[in-house]
């Protein structure tokens, strides 16, 4: 490749992003389609940890995205009565606590992420409905897109698919990757009156369920309701059918859930890809985010191994094939650095779901709950530890 090396990044959201806003400092000229009228995010907040905040400081966003959210760390667990599973210590004067984490408001961190990824060719209302890989030694890869009835096309060195979970490029490149339902479902809302006993991290877990809230700036709490589900089930009354749900729940669950305005709830069924990808790269593709490894929400990570995933584009795609690095060596690179992690994390969100959320009531939940009561914090500090001490890759030199 000779000159600007030029990228398509297909899906605006989070991994989208900031693979953009990385392959920008690598040098890259990128253009970025999102099928949504505008680049935007839902009304829900997320917890950053260390790993998610080191890539926004890669990106060179870090600072504002602390600036825009709510520096806090995990408290532990709780049973659906309040009582402590897990507690964990406040950070006091520790300055890197493994336990640290950012409520942010999702909107805030996608609006960081646009601005650092400004520079690109931003283009909204372009639904991509076909990809041709490309060779990395050849043919260029190449992306076709719908815009106002119209169709489009363009040829990059670079397609990075960053659309989502129901990816149309994972579709088309690995047609036997099958997405599937997980039995759970979520409410999710952001809520004025916190309401909460705890202003830090708390998940609370009940039979076939879990209840989380995250402070997300001054007076906001975002929290979220883990229920088990049939695929699609909607109420005529979703705030009704929540308070329902949690009504046999520790006093603060139930603040939270009944003072929340019905038009700020969200529900949404959770899917995932249970087997991961036999690759998260093909031609000249590569998969970022929910399209490489959709993965339950239980460890909390699926939006900040897509900010890993960006940042690794920009690392160990981006920076070394501008210096020389031949682009099948720098996807294999990649493919080597994502995927043995994120099939890793993908896992432990199973395990964590089962021995938490998924577990039903009855005896089950009272055996649960005694167990881990008898456990030493330290155990399962060290296990989270080893998913949040991340740090962006070192640029690898070209060849
Ligand atoms: C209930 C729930 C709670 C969660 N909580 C957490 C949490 O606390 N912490 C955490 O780290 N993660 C969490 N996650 C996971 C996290 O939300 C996702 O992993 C993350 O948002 C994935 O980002 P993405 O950019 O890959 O996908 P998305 O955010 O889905 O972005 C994909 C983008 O691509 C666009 N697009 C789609 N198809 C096309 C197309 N054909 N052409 C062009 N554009 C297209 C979409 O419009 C969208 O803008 C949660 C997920 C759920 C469901």
């Amino acid at each position: 490749m000779t000159g600007r090396r030029t990228a398509t990044v297909v899906g605006g959201g989070i991994a989208g992003l900031a693979a953009a806003a990385s392959l920008l400092r690598a040098g890259w000229q990128v253009t970025v389609l999102e099928r949504a009228a505008a680049f935007g995010e839902v009304g829900a907040g997320v917890a950053v940890t260390r790993n998610g905040m080191a890539a926004l400081d890669d990106v060179g966003v870090g600072a504002r995205v602390r600036a825009a959210g709510r520096a806090t760390s995990t408290a532990g667990t709780q049973d659906r009565h309040g009582r402590w599973l897990l507690h964990l210590p406040a950070p006091g004067d520790d300055p890197d606590p493994v336990n640290r984490l950012w409520g942010v408001h999702r909107q805030r961190l996608h609006a960081a992420l646009l601005d650092a990824a400004g520079d690109a060719d931003l283009l909204t209302g372009a639904a991509v409905v076909g990809v041709t890989a490309g060779d990395p030694d050849g043919e260029p890869a190449s992306v076709t897109w719908r815009s106002g009835g119209t169709e489009h096309t363009r040829t990059s060195d670079l397609l990075v698919a960053a659309d989502g979970i129901r990816s149309a490029v994972r579709g088309q490149l690995f047609p036997r990757a099958r997405l599937r339902y997980s039995g759970w479902s979520s409410w999710r809302a952001v809520v004025d009156v916190p309401g909460t006993t705890d202003d830090r991290f708390v998940a609370v877990w009940g039979p076939q369920a879990e209840f989380g809230t995250v402070p997300i700036g001054p007076g906001q709490v975002y929290w979220y309701g883990y229920v088990r589900s049939s695929e699609g089930v909607r109420h005529d009354d979703e705030h009704a059918a929540a308070v329902a749900h949690f009504a046999g729940w520790a006093p603060h669950v139930r603040a939270t859930v009944a003072g929340t305005p019905p038009e700020r709830l969200m529900r949404h069924d959770v899917h995932h890809l249970p087997g991961g990808l036999g690759s998260y790269a093909r031609g000249r593709t590569v998969l970022v985010g929910d399209a490489a490894h959709a993965m339950l929400p239980t460890m909390g990570q699926g939006a900040n191994t897509s900010l890993e995933d960006g940042v690794c584009v920009g690392r160990l795609v981006g920076g070394p094939v501008a210096a020389g690095t031949p682009l099948a060596d720098a996807l294999a690179a990649y493919d080597a650095a994502r995927r043995p992690r994120c099939r890793r994390i993908a896992r432990g969100s199973l395990v964590t779901a089962r021995i938490g959320a998924h577990v039903p009531g009855g005896w089950p939940q009272a055996a649960r709950n005694a167990v881990f009561r008898l456990l030493p914090a330290g155990l399962l500090v060290d296990a989270g530890a080893r998913v949040v001490r991340w740090a962006p890759p070192a640029a690898v030199a070209g060849g």
